[in-house]
């Protein structure tokens, strides 16, 4: 009668995974693997500790710290009440929750700069593009606490490590100077009044943005408003002494890590609190979206969001981003390790003992997979042979009287009959010899 009624009932459509969100499956986790002990090698040399904070914040953090003006907040940012009233949001960018954590535990008091890498997912409301996704992970780096331009420089030769270190080579790094409050609003103001002077010539986006966030105009895409800021008024050319001095000594001090680097004016971001060193690394196989990592100084974080003044500076990278650029480029394939051995029995007191030798080489650090699927002795060698295994430890009928086993050396097409301890051994040894 349930099956009748199952039979009898309304058709259930199988849930899909939210737009612009995709799973990580077991065969994609070897080249992230990969790609997060690179970069923790990578960091560590340079002195970068990791830190984790929740997936979610107060809402107030990022309006705060990434700016009320920006798309981000305007936009894109999942938002919801939580049971208690509380406006949270989930994380879409790393910088100001690392600055709320440095406020929080008072890191400001430790020896300084206090340098710190994450591996995160973010949250954007973002339209799907290739590489670009509404859950998507970044690798970052945030250092607090000097204004010093050498520490723009390493934090941008981190970066540069990073890449060369995974074998990202096409990349270009753009850079370019936001300035400080002191030389930036008489620019602001400058260019505001070019672009109200040109606002036949702008897009409704651009025009909208003029009198709230007029830097960017730079962003825009469109052919025609491109063209009018080719004649736009430049940061560069208003920049104050100390930021002038600041550009320059980031200069030298990539120069002396042998980082290339394009000036470009064009270079702007969205969040308010960036100022002076920002950058971007470009991918030449990305195409339009060809950004693949970026950051910059933000000296007015920490303060905007109710800590001691503090200046900072960081970067953060999107690793889909950097695996797309990478497997473009023909990356070498990073493969899970292969089993050690794998065992083989087909009748149930066999199976029994293959299941307790599986339990002891397990314990014992070995790698060993063995079939659930009630295979014939064919099928389980041919799972075996799929399976990368050095060795098919087979358990036949005829040797279980004798205590023994087969150990068939895949490779070599080859095999011993010995005792089953004495095949553990010789299995235990190969996966040791391994590493
Ligand atoms: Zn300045
Ligand atoms: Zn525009």
């Amino acid at each position: 009668m349930g099956d009748a009624r199952r039979a009898a009932g309304p058709r259930i459509e199988p849930v899909v995974a939210p737009k612009g969100t995709y799973d990580i499956l077991p065969e994609d986790q070897p080249q992230r693997t990969w790609l997060l002990e690179r970069a923790a090698s990578v960091f560590a040399r340079y002195g970068y500790g990791r830190l984790d904070t929740p997936l979610f914040e107060e809402t107030r953090l990022f309006s705060r710290g990434v700016g009320e003006s920006t798309d981000i907040v305007r936009k894109e940012m999942y938002t919801f009440e939580d049971n208690g009233g509380r406006s949270m949001t989930l994380r879409p960018e790393g910088t100001a929750p690392a600055a709320r954590a440095f406020v929080e535990h008072g890191m400001h008091t430790r020896p300084l700069p206090v340098k710190v890498w994450y591996y995160w997912p973010m949250f954007r409301y973002e339209a799907p593009q290739s590489g670009r996704y509404r859950q998507h992970f970044q690798l970052g780096v945030e250092a607090l606490g000097s204004h010093s331009p050498v520490l723009d420089a390493e934090v941008i030769g981190v970066l540069h490590a990073l890449y060369k270190e995974i074998g990202l080579m096409r990349v270009e790094l753009r850079f370019n100077s936001m300035g400080c409050r002191a030389c930036r609003r008489p620019y602001t103001d400058r260019l505001r009044s070019f672009l109200q002077a040109h606002q036949g010539d702008l897009c409704d986006e651009c025009r909208e943005r003029m009198d709230l966030n007029p830097l960017r105009s730079f962003d825009c895409k469109v052919p025609y408003c491109r063209e009018v800021m080719d004649s736009a008024p430049r940061l560069a050319d208003f920049l104050c002494e100390e930021c002038a001095e600041h550009h320059h000594t980031v200069k030298r001090h990539l120069e002396l890590q042998g980082v290339e680097f394009v000036e470009d004016h064009r270079l702007v971001r969205g969040m308010d609190y960036y100022t002076r060193t920002t950058f971007e690394f470009q991918a030449a196989n990305l195409g339009a979206q060809s950004g693949v990592g970026g950051g910059g100084r933000y000296d007015n974080l920490v303060e905007a969001i109710g800590g001691p003044p503090t200046p900072g500076v960081g970067w953060g990278s999107g690793v889909e981003r950097i695996l797309l650029a990478l497997n473009r480029g023909g990356a070498p394939e990073v493969r899970s390790r292969a089993p050690a051995a794998y065992l083989v029995a087909v009748s149930a007191p066999a199976r029994e003992t293959a299941f307790g030798l599986a339990h002891d080489l397990r314990a014992r650090g070995v790698t060993v997979d063995l079939d659930f699927m009630m295979r014939s002795m064919k099928g389980q060698m041919k799972q075996a042979g799929r399976s990368g295994a050095a060795f098919a430890l087979i358990v036949g009928d005829e040797e279980l009287q004798a205590g023994q086993v087969t150990l068939r050396y895949l490779a070599e097409a080859r095999e011993e009959r010995l005792a089953a301890e004495a095949a553990v051994n010789t299995i235990v040894q190969w996966e040791e010899s391994r590493g």
